[in-house]
């Protein structure tokens, strides 16, 4: 049943949360500015970045660096800059790039290690998407001179194609020990890691504490309307903020959306464990359907991924029939449904979502039955 948790007062107070009564869960990227968001910049201290002048922007650097227990950050346009940032300050052109095999460096970023970075990915496939070092030292190069060479270990926590699952903080140190042995650096694709941080019950500090660089997303779950962050070393960000510059991400007076960043990342925080409830109370919901599969007990956080193949409909077929009844879902694979909660659909929203989804399952199925009858 909904409890008073799921509820949340601040969104409450803003128009309905999808004026078009749509239950969009296709991602967490799709949550707007809260009031609060839209009036703080409307009034931000705004000067010019590219010159170091914007006060908003550096006052959410220094509270992002503080929160993250690092020396320095830097706010980003998006995820994928930040990613690409991190990787082009830790390798050179040939070096090879350590990632999980369904991780978005690998398979949702135009390949810019590649294009840009100049280097390889190396994948290894993980259970859950989360990989081990036992994984990893085994794709480890050796050093000889006519074999390219690892120079990265790219992490993701929470594991977005794999559900949202989940690295520990115990987990994340040790492989960062045991790399930094191997001469190599580790980055996390932190995306979603304050979800992480919450479903674990530690602080980012914990988890960043031996990383060598953390990127964040404001612009997901956090519910601001752009931007990301790089955390790490000064010497790391002093390098950072020229390949930003280089990319084409030097903005001028950007404190108007740093002041949504700063909202975000003090508040947001505090309130993502209501998505995951919500997410929680989907997949307990789907797994009452017949012929929809998943395991209640492997979501962990904002991210629901089942399977339909027993429903007689590929994914695609599902989201598109879902979507005429303002259910709005992505397709990750042949067979697999995404549902991602986030702070624009509150509990009444995800019960609709269940009653919509039983409907166009148990019609299919009717359709189905009497397709093999004829
Ligand atoms: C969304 C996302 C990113 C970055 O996305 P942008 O759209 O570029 O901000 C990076 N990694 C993961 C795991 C993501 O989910």
């Amino acid at each position: 049943m909904p409890t008073q948790a799921t509820t949340d007062p601040d969104r409450e107070l803003q128009s309905s949360p999808n004026d078009s009564g749509v239950v969009d869960l296709r991602s967490d990227t799709v949550t707007r500015p809260t009031l609060a968001m839209r009036r703080a910049m409307a009034e931000a201290e705004v000067g010019d970045d590219v010159y170091l002048e914007d006060p908003t922007v550096n006052a959410l650097e220094r509270r992002a660096a503080e929160i993250f227990g690092k020396e320095a950050a830097l706010f980003v346009p998006s995820g994928c800059m930040g990613n690409l940032i991190a990787i082009k300050v830790w390798t050179h052109h040939g070096d090879e790039v350590i990632c999980e095999e369904r991780s978005h460096v690998n398979l949702y970023e135009l390949a810019s290690m590649s294009a840009i970075a100049g280097c390889m990915p190396r994948v290894a496939r993980g259970e859950d998407g989360i990989l081990t070092w036992p994984q990893i030292e085994a794709v480890i190069r050796p050093t000889i001179y006519y074999d390219s060479q690892t120079a990265l270990v790219c992490l993701e926590n929470s594991h977005n194609m794999a559900g949202g699952t989940l690295y520990t903080a115990d987990q994340i140190t040790d492989i960062c020990e045991r790399a930094h042995a191997a001469g190599l650096k580790v980055h996390l694709d932190g995306a979603r890691v304050f979800n992480a941080a919450v479903a674990l019950g530690v602080e980012v500090a914990q988890i960043a504490s031996n990383l060598d660089s953390v990127m964040f997303c404001l612009s997901k779950g956090l519910g601001a309307p752009v931007g990301s962050m790089v955390v790490g070393s000064h010497a790391f960000i002093e390098k950072a903020r020229i390949y930003r510059k280089m990319f084409g991400g030097g903005m001028r007076q950007v404190g108007v959306l740093a002041a949504a960043g700063r909202i975000a990342l003090e508040e947001s925080p505090k309130r993502l464990n209501i998505d995951h409830q919500n997410a929680q109370r989907l997949a307990e919901g789907i797994a009452q359907i017949p012929s929809l599969r998943i395991d209640p007990r492997s979501v962990k956080t904002n991210i629901v991924i089942f399977d339909c193949k027993e429903t007689g409909m590929d994914a695609v077929q599902l989201c598109d029939a879902l979507k005429p009844h303002g259910v709005w879902a992505l397709d990750t694979a042949p067979y697999s449904v995404r549902f991602v909660t986030h702070c624009d659909v509150g509990a009444p929203c995800i019960e609709r979502a269940l009653e919509v989804l039983r409907a166009v399952v148990t019609k299919s199925q009717g359709t189905a039955a009497s397709t093999a009858r004829q």
